[in-house]
């Protein structure tokens, strides 16, 4: 089984490529869905992060406040490692765990998203990574129209590594400037090639 690492910047289309990936019968794993399920109701790093910022990072209802949680991190960067240490060991278990089951089935090409692939120092994990990019013009387009202010944007790219040196590190670069057709044909030959 080929393992890859998929990964990019913020709105550049990581979770679209997966999307394409699946679609053409690879298997998909979202680091961003697991860190959503870590942080359920009664989760253990949900009790974490409570005792590390405070009860009112939670809701009434005891789910966690994540638009609160991400403007507060993405202003400081001590706090961001905070919740980066409670989160990243805990999600690089669970994809772990899943690589693992797919490696004794033997199955067609894995695909592991991961937005801070370089970053965390996942690199070694992977037989091929693949860097979703964009134009920084369209980059900022994408996120304005998610509701993202130019500081809070201005913020998580600064977050990130450059998408040029991710670009430089990886096998494969799909560019998703253009239409979805034509980000889907990449993904395709990509997959051709695993
Ligand atoms: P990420 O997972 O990297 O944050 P998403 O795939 O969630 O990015 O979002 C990418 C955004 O860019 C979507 O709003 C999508 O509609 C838009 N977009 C425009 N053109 C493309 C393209 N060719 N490929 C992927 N996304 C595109």
């Amino acid at each position: 089984m080929k393992l890859c690492g998929l990964t990019g910047g913020a709105g550049m289309g990581k979770s679209t490529a997966a999307g394409f990936f699946l679609q053409l019968g690879a298997r998909v794993v979202d680091t961003d869905e697991i860190a959503r399920e870590l942080v359920r109701p009664g989760q253990p790093a949900l009790a974490e992060i409570q005792r590390e910022f405070g009860a009112e990072i939670i809701s009434s209802a005891g789910e966690l406040k994540r638009d609160q949680l991400a403007r507060l991190v993405f202003a400081d960067s001590a706090a961001r490692q905070k919740l980066e240490a409670i989160l990243h060991p805990r999600i690089r278990e669970r994809w772990l765990a899943q690589i693992k089951i797919w490696r004794q089935e033997n199955c067609a090409p894995a695909i592991v998203v991961i937005p801070l692939l370089f970053e965390t120092g996942a690199e070694s994990h992977f037989d091929k990574i693949i860097c979703v990019a964009c134009s920084a013009a369209s980059q900022r387009e994408r996120l304005l129209a998610r509701g993202w202010t130019p500081e809070e944007i201005q913020q998580r790219i600064a977050a990130q590594w450059p998408v040029e040196q991710k670009i430089s590190r990886s096998d494969f670069m799909v560019w998703t400037e253009g239409a979805p057709e034509i980000h889907a044909q990449q993904v395709g030959r990509i997959l051709a090639k695993l």
